[in-house]
């Protein structure tokens, strides 16, 4: 069986370099943002890098990539501007993945701010219907929140909801956060069978493509959202090796979104793959 891990990593230099980068860490996935976290432009698509990327994945026998969304994407902004921006975001970060076809990209699914999460749902799964098209390979990925502010998918039923309303549920798939799950009061470190039964009643475990492997700094519950190193928070080491060992997950991409430079990315993937049933 192969093991998949990687980090989160800056797309400043380009597709091949984040790949060499990757291998240079020991790591067999990465994640990286599809233009400026805080939104806006994004570069012109370089078709020679995406393709040496391409071979340097199938030489390297990569897992699947987990491209993000920038975090300032609100599918249900209350002005309609906004929502129109998020769109046409997203609509051409999925053009420019099929560059790299049947890889992933996840996005938080958004803040209602203020207009209630009924309404909230209704905008994301419009904005998807929206944009996603028969034919593509990107498999888009819901991520689980934490549940700050007015942020929706802080539950597996709000993320089941937006589903339900969305036509082309093929391309759809949701990315657990384990800083975000356990933020939202999902208690992964006594009862993980549990909480992935739960995922399984509510969305379903085929729909689970991606992990995002992180500490958190806060208790279950506490709906903060700040990440910590792996070991070095309220999860700990133990409960997060049950998460990467376990049969409803161990084949899905890892990623780490730890604070860490590429030394601290280097050993923590070192570390676990320790861990880590090959
Ligand atoms: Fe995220
Ligand atoms: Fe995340
Ligand atoms: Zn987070």
């Amino acid at each position: 069986m192969s093991f998949y891990i990687g980090c989160h990593l800056s797309s400043a230099k380009g597709y091949e370099a984040m790949g060499q980068t990757t291998v240079e860490l020991g790591a067999s996935t990465f994640a990286f943002f599809t233009r400026n976290p805080r939104g806006g432009r994004a570069k012109a698509i370089d078709l020679a890098d995406a393709a040496r990327l391409r071979s340097l994945m199938q030489a390297h026998a990569f897992g699947p990539i987990v491209a993000h969304a920038p975090y300032t994407m609100n599918a249900c902004a209350a002005k309609e501007h906004l929502r129109e921006f998020a769109q046409e975001m997203m609509a051409d970060d999925l053009v420019r993945m099929e560059q790299m076809p049947h890889q992933l990209y996840n996005f938080h699914p958004g803040s209602h701010v203020g207009q209630g999460a009924e309404r909230g749902i209704e905008l994301i799964a419009a904005q998807l219907n929206h944009v996603l098209r028969p034919e593509q390979t990107t498999t888009v990925l819901l991520e689980t929140m934490a549940g700050k502010g007015t942020e929706i998918g802080r539950s597996f039923e709000e993320l089941r909801a937006i589903i339900d309303r969305v036509e082309l549920q093929d391309h759809l798939g949701v990315c657990l956060d384990t800083c975000h799950v356990w933020d939202a009061g999902y208690d992964i470190v006594s009862d993980l069978d549990g909480v992935l039964m739960e995922f399984d009643r509510i969305i379903g475990l085929d729909r689970l493509r991606a992990i995002h492997l992180n500490d958190s700094l806060n208790p279950c519950g506490a709906h903060k959202d700040r990440h910590a190193r792996i070991g070095e928070g309220e999860i700990g080491l133990e409960a997060l090796v049950r998460v990467i060992r376990h049969p409803a997950c161990r084949h899905l991409p890892f990623i780490l979104e730890t604070p860490n430079d590429a030394a601290g990315y280097a050993k923590e993937i070192a570390l676990i793959k320790s861990y880590a049933i090959l």
